[in-house]
């Protein structure tokens, strides 16, 4: 976008329903960009290109394939007019990223391995696309993603804080998250009603990643469905029969009348390995 009235006309012009705040300050996208490390010959998937500001920064600074998911066709159309895409370094996906088969797409558009995954992501299905992709993170590599803030603050969370949940158990199962940096609603056009940040994450070595992130998400699932609850109520819905809450906790040395906020990513590990084993 080189037009200096093209962020104000696409401030007139964003949709809502798609989550359209976009970025155009050159130095805030290069910070998004590299948030998790050089992309210099990386393979990258962007969702959401936009505009394109995102994209621009991820090309000049050296990737090798980037592919770009977007649902809205203007910006799809404007992107595979970029000279980078006659010379097959960027491709565009029309459509909507929550439908992808990711190993399928990996494949078509020839992708290699540590694949990284760089977005501003559209606020309203940024959670169920992450969850997916911490669902299959053998494919990718590092992950730089913008979430609003309080998202952010809940996937980095530990326990014991106010943010700490199912999302945080779930994400340091399989990856390192790293809070990188926020910005204001100011930052971006048309500005959104609440802060956002970035969330840099590395994908956890195959011996330190928990492999039954099903069963784990099961058990997060019922013990933060109801957070107030103690654990030996709460896990009630998911017992088979024979073996009660109180037996099944004790199983792994956790006092049953315990929430499940107290419970470390080690005990969530052990609870649910103990629950699959029933
Ligand atoms: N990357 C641009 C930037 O930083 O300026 C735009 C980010 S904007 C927050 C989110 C983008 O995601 C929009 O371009 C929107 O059209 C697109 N989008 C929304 N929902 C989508 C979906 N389900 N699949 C793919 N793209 C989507």
């Amino acid at each position: 976008m080189t037009d200096d009235k093209a962020p104000e006309l696409l401030r007139a012009t964003a949709n809502k329903k798609l989550g359209q705040h976009f970025l155009f300050d050159p130095d805030i996208l290069k910070r998004v960009a590299l948030a998790g490390g050089p992309v210099d010959g990386a393979d990258v998937i962007e969702i959401g290109p936009g505009p394109g500001g995102l994209t621009r920064a991820l090309l000049d600074n050296g990737v090798r394939k980037l592919v770009c998911v977007e649902m809205d066709d203007r910006f799809a159309e404007a992107l595979l007019s970029w000279p980078e895409a006659s010379q097959r370094r960027l491709a565009v996906h029309k459509g909507d990223a929550t439908a992808i088969d990711w190993p399928a797409f990996i494949d078509e558009h020839g992708l290699g391995q540590n694949i990284k995954i760089v977005a501003n992501l559209p606020y309203n299905v940024g959670t169920p696309l992450f969850v997916g992709w911490l669902n299959q993170m053998s494919l990718f590599g590092t992950m730089s993603l913008m979430f609003q803030k309080e998202v952010a603050q809940r996937i980095c969370a530990k326990p014991g804080s106010n943010h700490y949940g199912r999302l945080a158990v779930l994400s340091y199962a399989v990856i390192e998250p790293r809070m990188a940096f926020t910005l204001p609603p100011g930052a971006f056009k048309p500005p959104p009603k609440v802060a956002s940040a970035v969330v840099s994450a590395k994908p956890l070595a195959e011996d330190k990643a928990y492999p039954h992130l099903d069963a784990l998400q099961t058990v997060t699932a019922a013990a933060f469905g109801q957070r107030r609850k103690m654990l030996r109520a709460s896990l009630k819905q998911i017992m088979t029969q024979g073996t009660t809450t109180e037996q099944l906790l004790e199983s792994v040395s956790i006092d049953p009348t315990r929430r499940a906020e107290t419970l470390s990513q080690q005990e969530f590990r052990d609870l649910t390995t103990a629950w699959k084993a029933l």
